[in-house]
């Protein structure tokens, strides 16, 4: 597991968990995410019903589970929580929604993930508070219809777009997270060393920030292992130096580049004179898997504007062949 991998690892959850912001008032940035939301909760509450389904859509470690337990939080809701690879068949959403109660929020992790069957029965609970339970087999299965009582739904996608419309449409709100700016990440992790009781400085924070790839999991990620290298090295003193050492020990550079970001990058620029080169051939220069540097390398290098695809290949921006330290060849314009 890379430490800049911006899903959720086995040991990040106990640690994950004692850092989660518990209201919106305590969410750093997202301003309006957190405001348009806040409405949407107060207004229920005002009114005295259930408020709208609720859609989170964005990249990995940016908060969507933080704010489906703060909405359940605020409305004194229980949440209960499932993923859309959990739910394969019908009858697995069915079971989980014939238990629902009153005000009840329902989270759905990966809900772009969930088979088509779920789906229809989904978006018909979401509608109609009702599901067709399906008894027996063959030609002499029935139907019964079984009502369910107002609730929320709270779904969860990397993109909004890979949910059918006719589901995405039953979402009352949506809120697209983006990555965040230094200086919220800043105080992120500046909130976390706060409960963690850690003695970290402004400019280690700014430097943990900076190599957080936007990313709140990733940021905090980061600050566990400066901690590790501060409790061992500084006498626990989190400052520039033991950020810097820390990070470099583990091969994460100031952009929060780490060795199979930075091996892409030299591969393409050295190895293939910047490119156009083919994925594929990417990979074996790196000793990986095609997928491993396609899902896992490329989208931040893409973000940087490091690397571009292109239809003839990938291809090393100016901006790539400077971070590597290596003049760009006359005419590498993208
Ligand atoms: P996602 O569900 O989008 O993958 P999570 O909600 O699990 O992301 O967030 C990952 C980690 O980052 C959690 O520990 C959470 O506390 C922290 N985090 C995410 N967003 C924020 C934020 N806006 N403010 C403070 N911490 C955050």
């Amino acid at each position: 597991e890379s430490i800049v991998a911006p899903v959720v690892g086995t040991d990040d959850r106990a640690y994950e968990a004692a850092l989660r912001p518990r209201t919106l008032e305590e969410v750093v940035g997202q301003d309006r995410v957190r405001e348009q939301l806040a409405l949407v909760l107060d207004a229920a509450t005002a009114r005295g019903s259930v408020p709208d389904h609720v859609l989170l859509s964005g990249p990995p470690g940016l908060g969507k589970t933080t704010l489906a337990m703060i909405i359940a939080n605020q409305l004194s809701a229980p949440l209960r929580i499932t993923s859309g690879p959990a739910i394969q068949h019908a009858g697995d959403l069915a079971a989980i929604l014939s238990g629902v109660m009153e005000g009840d929020v329902v989270f759905i992790d990966e809900i772009h993930r969930m088979s088509r069957p779920a789906e229809e029965l989904l978006y018909m609970a979401m509608e109609d508070f009702r599901v067709d339970v399906i008894v027996g087999k063959g030609p002499g299965a029935t139907a019964i219809p079984l009502e369910i009582p107002p609730f929320t739904v709270v779904g969860a996608t990397t993109r909004a777009g890979l949910l059918p419309s006719p589901l995405r449409d039953r979402f009352g709100f949506t809120a697209q997270l983006d990555y965040y700016e230094p200086q919220h990440l800043q105080q992120i992790v500046t909130r976390s060393a706060g409960l963690l009781a850690l003695d970290l400085t402004v400019d280690g924070a700014a430097e943990i920030a900076g190599r957080s790839r936007g990313t709140p999991r990733i940021a905090n990620r980061l600050l566990r292992r400066v901690r590790d290298y501060a409790e061992v090295r500084t006498g626990g003193v989190l400052d520039l130096a033991a950020a810097r050492t820390a990070l470099e020990l583990y091969e994460v550079d100031d952009l929060g580049l780490d060795r199979l970001d930075l091996a892409v990058l030299r591969a393409l620029c050295a190895s293939f004179g910047g490119g156009p080169v083919g994925v594929s051939t990417l990979a074996v220069a790196v000793g990986e898997e095609r997928e491993t540097v396609e899902e896992i390398a490329e989208p931040y290098l893409v973000r940087l504007g490091f690397l571009a695809r292109t239809p003839r290949g990938r291809v090393a921006t100016p901006a790539a062949w400077r971070h590597l330290g290596l003049t760009p060849p006359a005419g590498a314009e993208v």
